[in-house]
């Protein structure tokens, strides 16, 4: 079972949680569908999704608690009401949507504040945490994704790509998406749609790894790089 609730929308290292629970971030484009992403991984609305691109500007988290349903019957009842596993996700604001917004500078601010406040080398030890990279199935290999990949892999944090909105791919489009998703991020690519519900599962799966002891990284496609616009 999933528990999620929205916690706080932030600007500054302060407004990120302090209770040492892992964090998932998660990075892409204005409405590439991350807000229909978590309320599809949660099961129901928790998060505010949006037609009008480039709207949210404040880093948004997000609490997940896992509850296993699974087990035997005695452990079963030692965890009764136990929380599994809780973390958090901490949603960075798009990228990539200039037009009459400052959504350029406001990924460019609030990325580099997560970053500072959680992976920087310097960074005060937060705790272990992670990143998601979701890309539009409709538009692969686009630059400032590419850029956002180039970025993540260079911090090499546990992080690894999605993409959404596979529903909005016929048969033939898939096969062909797929090839060159995989070509431009230089790795695996999971195909998810929080409209239809493919992928979610593996999606889960992904987390799992990512808040582990073995997750998955991005391979370096470039020595170095900056924050995409
Ligand atoms: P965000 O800006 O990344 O949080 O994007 P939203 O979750 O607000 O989604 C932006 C738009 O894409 C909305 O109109 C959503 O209904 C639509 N959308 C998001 N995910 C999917 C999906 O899996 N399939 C389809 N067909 N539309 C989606």
């Amino acid at each position: 079972m999933v528990l999620a609730e929205f916690v706080t929308s932030g600007a500054a290292a302060a407004d990120l949680p302090r209770d040492g629970a892992p964090e998932i971030a998660l990075v892409g484009r204005s409405n590439v569908g991350k807000s229909s992403l978590i309320n599809a991984l949660a099961g129901r609305v928790v998060a505010r999704t949006s037609a009008t691109p480039g709207k949210t500007r404040l880093i948004n988290i997000y609490r997940v608690a896992l509850r296993e349903p699974q087990g035997d019957p005695e452990r079963r009842r030692r965890v009764a009401g136990a929380l599994e596993r809780t973390f958090y996700f901490v949603d960075l604001p798009g990228y990539g949507y200039a037009r009459g917004g400052r959504s350029a500078e406001s990924f460019q601010a609030l990325a580099q504040v997560y970053v500072n406040a959680r992976w920087h080398p310097d960074a005060a030890g937060g705790p272990a945490t992670g990143a998601l990279l979701l890309v539009d199935a409709r538009h692969p290999g686009l630059d400032n994704d590419l850029a956002a990949y180039d970025w993540l892999a260079t911090l090499a944090q546990p992080a690894a790509v999605v993409a959404t909105k596979m529903d909005k791919l016929t048969r033939t489009e898939r096969q062909r998406v797929g090839r060159t998703l995989e070509t431009a991020f230089n790795g695996p690519v999971l195909p998810v749609s929080a409209a239809s519900g493919e992928g979610l599962k593996e999606l889960w799966r992904l987390i799992d790894r990512l808040l582990s002891k073995h997750p998955p990284k991005l391979n370096p496609r470039q020595a170095s790089s900056t924050c995409p616009r």
